[in-house]
């Protein structure tokens, strides 16, 4: 299990290296190419042994795809993922996608589902949605609520390191989103790099996983008791 700077999780479990979705900011390609975890960065690969990792007993809120996408996985690499999540309730387990296809279902429980996006208004009606990672963040986003009913959280976070290119977000960009999500009863969780930006405006609520997290019993987790599923688009 990785300890990782990502602000808004504890750890990371890398189970995946790889990615065909391409994004020009994409930190963990930029991080393969230095540390060569795999040969071909658009070919992703599966490295099982890594789920021992979830064994730990401390609860924990895990990021499972921080060098990946779980959207462009094999069917038996979620099956596998599944099994090691269900083994190990004691934690929760966090999933990002840019993708808009897929799946299989998880049995697990405690996980959480997020859409990630850069711009533009959200599409498409995903109820299994349980967050939107809206990072880096590169344009105005309107978030059609109607459409997400599952929706608790947004993350917001500005683009880092020093890309050609770079877009470095607006103050109101922020703000419309925070007054949108406000609106609606949706936590906003803004992460360290916007914090100069918005000043005296930053805001990190609680994630939606802490609140499993931060419970008594460390196996609370299964009592949540709602099955997500991941399904075909
Ligand atoms: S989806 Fe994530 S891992 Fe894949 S290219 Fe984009 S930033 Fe990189």
């Amino acid at each position: 299990m990785n300890k990782t700077k990502i602000d808004w999780c504890d750890s990371t479990v890398n189970c995946v290296y790889g990615c065909t979705n391409g994004c020009d900011y994409c930190y963990a390609r930029k991080l393969n190419k230095r540390f060569h975890f795999i040969d071909n960065w658009k070919e992703p690969e599966f490295f099982p042994e890594r789920l021992e990792a979830l064994t730990s007993k401390k609860p924990k809120a895990i990021f499972m795809d921080s060098m990946s996408d779980y959207g462009l996985w094999e069917i038996e690499w979620l099956q596998a993922v599944d099994k090691a999540m269900a083994e190990n309730p004691q934690h929760c387990y966090i999933f990002l996608t840019k993708t808009n296809k897929k799946g299989t279902k998880f049995k697990t429980p405690n996980v959480f589902f997020g859409k990630s996006i850069t711009q533009g208004i959200y599409p498409g009606r995903e109820e299994y949605f349980d967050f939107l990672s809206i990072e880096p963040l590169h344009a105005p986003v309107g978030i059609n609520f109607d459409l997400l009913p599952n929706l608790r959280q947004v993350i917001i976070g500005a683009e880092t390191g020093n890309r050609k290119g770079k877009i470095k977000p607006k103050k109101e960009w922020v703000d419309s989103l925070v007054k949108q999500c406000d609106k609606h009863n949706v936590r906003v969780f803004m992460k360290e790099s916007l914090r100069d930006l918005m000043g005296s405006d930053f805001r990190q609520d609680q994630c939606i996983w802490y609140d499993m997290l931060n419970k008594e019993n460390e196996n609370v987790c299964w009592k949540y008791g709602l099955y997500k599923y991941i399904y075909k688009w």
